[in-house]
């Protein structure tokens, strides 16, 4: 148990908002550090395919403020008015500036920055790397980092949030995964930025990786979470492991057909058709595939009208994923697709700089919830909302403690005392391997916590998900009891953080008597603004691990709820 480190700012993770929040933090004269359990170009958010939005207006009369409403409606009327709108315009500077860093963006005849249509946005405003953006703004960023001297501790598992008597945060105590044994880093102001939690799920986009460990090293010691029951289903995942095929197929005038042939969101979404929001997407799906015409418990994502020059120059990624994973080559034919768990709407509550009312916490990304999904997040708005929201974060708390004493070495001991005696009770336990208890998690949760939800299913699970945790906490058995590459003790760890973290998603989803974005209720099918146009917020304290969940309220600037059609 030992400090290897002491600076001004530390962030946990190091994907695209975690990377982007050291590079402002370190360009505001700080000297900043992160933590991270992956190599930084391995972060989920390399996975993202499709794009990022901003409306430059390169291919239509877009408007920050047309893309302020889309993520408004898009939400539900659940996301912070105020906040959605900084996002919106602060894209337009930021994305820019991506480009200048080095992001190639796929481009259109005359130079400028191609856009594509992407779900429930009025206009083509989504810019991107043929599909690989999410791959290409990883790496910018990642250069960015090393350009500005970052320290990087790189393969070092987070397992608690370090903090001082009066309870501040000054750092993360992390599991060493090269050496073993914990290593503390301290700074004056630790961010996290950890990415989403769709592990907990069978059929999830998320990587391995993406087990919500921020989200509950923040709740344990007491950060509220906000808006947990949202989790985004995304309508086109394959089957057989719930790899993401993008909305820019649907975007590049991909089509969705019933076992019949039918196109079947004319029924649900006259309009906008297969570029509704994913929520409504999801939904049909889901209703076509329980209603019996479904294929083989999927439904066609049919791309073979496009073409093979279009779908080799714009969708290159998604046909190979569908040969290697489905056997099916979309020139030819369409790819069988289903909804899968794919984005977490809600997150450690923040405001608009990521300042969390815990001192010294802030979270940026995934792990935060600003709040600018609301109920359901628009596609293309997560990777911009890790840039904008990671670059104020970082900004925000370089800013804040700049010329503090930093933390002393001994100011953490308690809390690093804690972690080590958890760790070491882990090493010693018996029990059931964790894996077993991860899958009984994601079953748990694929049967109740779904793209529909009832109470009496939520309540199954919150029964099942408490006796899972009684068994964790009573000891599993890891094989491994070694030092270096232990992926035995940073994997039960995981299981351990997503079964905090399903707990919580299906308290606030039983609390939440109402149908909005990604939480559709069967027994409570309507939208109730009266009583619920509120963000849930859970809470615990440091010493007693009972959930609070009490509300908090949402900003609404200048666009009253209506019904939501597409
Ligand atoms: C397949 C897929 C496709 C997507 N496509 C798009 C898209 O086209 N457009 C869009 O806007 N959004 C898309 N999204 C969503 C978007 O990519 C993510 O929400 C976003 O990239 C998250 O960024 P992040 O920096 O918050 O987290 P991540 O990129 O997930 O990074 C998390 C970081 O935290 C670190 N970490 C986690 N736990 C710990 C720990 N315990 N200790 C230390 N470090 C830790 C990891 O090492 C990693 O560096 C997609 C998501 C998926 C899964």
């Amino acid at each position: 148990m030992t400090v290897i480190g002491t600076h001004d700012v530390v962030i946990v993770g190091a994907g695209l908002a975690g990377m982007r929040a050291a590079v402002e933090a370190a360009r505001g004269g700080v000297d900043v550090a992160v933590v991270t359990k992956l190599h930084p170009v391995r972060s989920h958010s390399g996975a993202a395919e499709g794009g990022i939005n901003v409306a430059l207006g390169n291919v239509s009369d877009d408007s920050t403020e047309g893309h302020t409403y889309d993520t408004v409606k898009g939400s539900d009327y659940l996301a912070d008015q105020d906040a959605a709108r900084i996002m919106c315009e602060d894209a337009v500077g930021d994305i820019l500036e991506l480009e200048n860093m080095g992001c190639f963006f796929s481009r259109l005849p005359n130079g400028r920055i191609a856009q594509r249509p992407f779900g429930a946005a009025g206009r083509p405003r989504t810019a991107f790397a043929a599909d690989i953006t999410g791959h290409v703004l990883l790496h910018v960023m990642y250069e960015q980092l090393l350009k500005h001297g970052v320290t990087v501790y790189e393969e070092f598992y987070g397992i608690d949030l370090a903090t001082d008597v009066n309870g501040e945060v000054i750092g993360v105590t992390s599991w060493d995964i090269v050496n073993g044994g914990l290593k503390t880093v301290l700074g004056n102001a630790t961010i996290i930025a950890t990415g989403g939690m769709g592990r907990m799920y069978h059929g999830t986009t998320n990587a391995w990786a993406c087990t919500g460990d921020g989200m509950a090293m923040a709740f344990r010691i007491g950060a509220p979470l906000k808006d947990m029951e949202f989790m985004q289903f995304h309508p086109t995942t394959l089957k057989a492991n719930g790899v993401l095929i993008t909305e820019g197929c649907r975007g590049e005038g991909g089509v969705l057909r019933n076992s019949l042939g039918e196109r079947f969101m004319e029924k649900y979404a006259p309009n906008a058709m297969e570029l509704a929001s994913r929520d409504v997407v999801s939904r049909a799906e889901w209703t076509e595939i329980m209603e019996g015409r479904g294929v083989d418990g999927c439904v066609l994502l049919d791309l073979t009208h496009l073409g093979a020059d279009r779908i080799n120059r714009a969708l290159p990624g998604s046909r190979e994923l569908a040969l290697d994973y489905a056997g099916v080559d979309a020139i030819d034919e369409p790819i069988p697709v289903r909804p899968g768990a794919h984005y977490q709407m809600g997150g450690v509550h923040t405001d608009s700089n990521g300042q969390t009312p815990i001192p010294g916490l802030w979270a940026s990304g995934e792990a935060a919830c600003v709040s600018v999904h609301g109920a359901n997040r628009l596609g293309g708005n997560s990777l911009l909302e890790a840039v904008v929201f990671g670059r104020r974060s970082g900004d925000h708390a370089a800013a804040t403690v700049k010329g503090r004493t930093k933390p002393d070495a001994g100011a953490a001991a308690a809390s690093m005392a804690r972690t080590q005696a958890k760790v070491d009770g882990m090493l010693s336990a018996t029990g059931p391997r964790a894996d077993e208890l991860r899958v009984a998690l994601a079953d748990t949760m694929y049967e109740n916590c779904g793209v529909f939800r009832t109470g009496e299913g939520m309540a199954v699970a919150k029964t099942r998900i408490a006796e899972i945790r009684a068994t964790f906490d009573a000891g599993v058995l890891l094989h491994d009891k070694g030092t270096s590459f232990n992926n035995d003790i940073t994997y039960a760890l995981e299981v351990g953080a997503m079964l905090e973290m399903g707990d919580v998603l299906t308290q606030c989803g039983l609390e939440r008597n109402e149908s909005r974005g990604g939480h559709t209720r069967l027994d409570f099918p309507e939208r109730n603004d009266e009583k619920w146009l509120v963000h849930s917020l859970a809470t615990r304290t440091a010493d007693d691990p009972t959930i609070q969940v009490g509300t908090h309220p949402v900003t609404i600037t200048d666009y009253q709820p209506a019904i939501r059609t597409y």
